[in-house]
């Protein structure tokens, strides 16, 4: 009969064995998505060492439901989606392979509707759902970043490094290549975030409204959402005119009664720190 020590290293190894034999047998093939589920577990696990998470109840499920609402508007999709926060001052957002998506929240604190969240989130799904996630995995095989995204799977299956120095930096930056995309790929994701807002009732002039935002911010160096989604004149000007595209009789709501506003106080309250200053 095996300990429950051994039994998990032995699952841990089964799992190293399978994950290096995903990782290394399918070198040339696009990551499939059963391929791309493995590694956002993986990544789930690395990030949770290494992120100061909000466990508070009411403020997680309202990010989730705003989430999974978008999620169910935007069709058939092949991940299981999940939605996290993330204690950070720097406004950003970003995601996971598989549907895997961290909201900071200064991003939270910093928008000024809930409409501005909500195409934020919108955003990232579309990243998770056209694939550019995987797209990206792929273009780090032959990279420095994909040979630590091997170790960096290897080393929490393996549960040595986990908290260290090496894995910190490793997984972090993992995060950072995953998650740069060019421009064709943001304007698909605009595309995407605009199209889901719309179905899922929000107005998608939040997610300019954002943009704007995030340009006047661009002044002190530029919140780390600018450098891995660059909001410029051109996408503002392109998101506009997708949104000119939809049907101008429906009513989308920008606010939902003042429950964003609620959450922020909490998240204040919670994290104990000051809302930034609006400008
Ligand atoms: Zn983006």
């Amino acid at each position: 009969m095996q300990t429950g020590r051994t039994r998990r290293a032995s699952r841990r190894l089964v799992a190293v064995a399978l994950l290096l034999a995903l990782l290394a047998g399918t070198a040339c093939a696009p990551l499939t998505v059963p391929e791309e589920q493995a590694l956002g577990n993986q990544f789930e696990q690395s990030m949770r060492g290494e992120l100061a998470f909000v466990y508070d109840r009411t403020i997680v499920d309202y990010v989730r439901k705003m989430g999974a609402e978008l999620v169910a508007a935007a069709g058939p999709q092949p991940f299981e989606y999940r939605f996290y926060v993330v204690v950070d001052d720097e406004i950003n957002a970003f995601a996971g392979p598989a549907g895997h998506i961290y909201v900071h929240t200064a991003t939270i604190l910093k928008a000024r509707n809930a409409s501005e969240l909500a195409g934020v989130m919108a955003h990232e799904v579309g990243h998770v759902a056209k694939r550019h996630i995987a797209a990206n995995y792929n273009r780090s095989r032959n990279t420095q970043i994909g040979a630590n995204l091997v170790t960096l799977a290897a080393s929490i299956l393996g549960g040595g490094m986990v908290g260290n120095a090496a894995s910190l930096g490793t997984s972090l930056a993992a995060a950072g290549f995953l998650n740069s995309f060019g421009r064709e790929a943001e304007h698909e994701s605009d595309v995407f975030a605009v199209r889901a807002m719309a179905r899922a009732g929000w107005s998608p002039d939040g997610l300019v409204s954002f943009f704007e935002l995030l340009l006047h911010e661009q002044g002190g160096g530029g919140p780390s959402f600018l450098s891995s989604h660059p909001a410029t004149q051109d996408r503002i000007a392109q998101t506009r005119a997708e949104i000119e595209k939809l049907d101008p009789s429906r009513s989308l709501r920008v606010n939902d009664g003042g429950k964003f506003e609620i959450i922020q106080r909490r998240i204040e309250l919670v994290t104990g720190r000051h809302r930034l200053r609006r400008r």
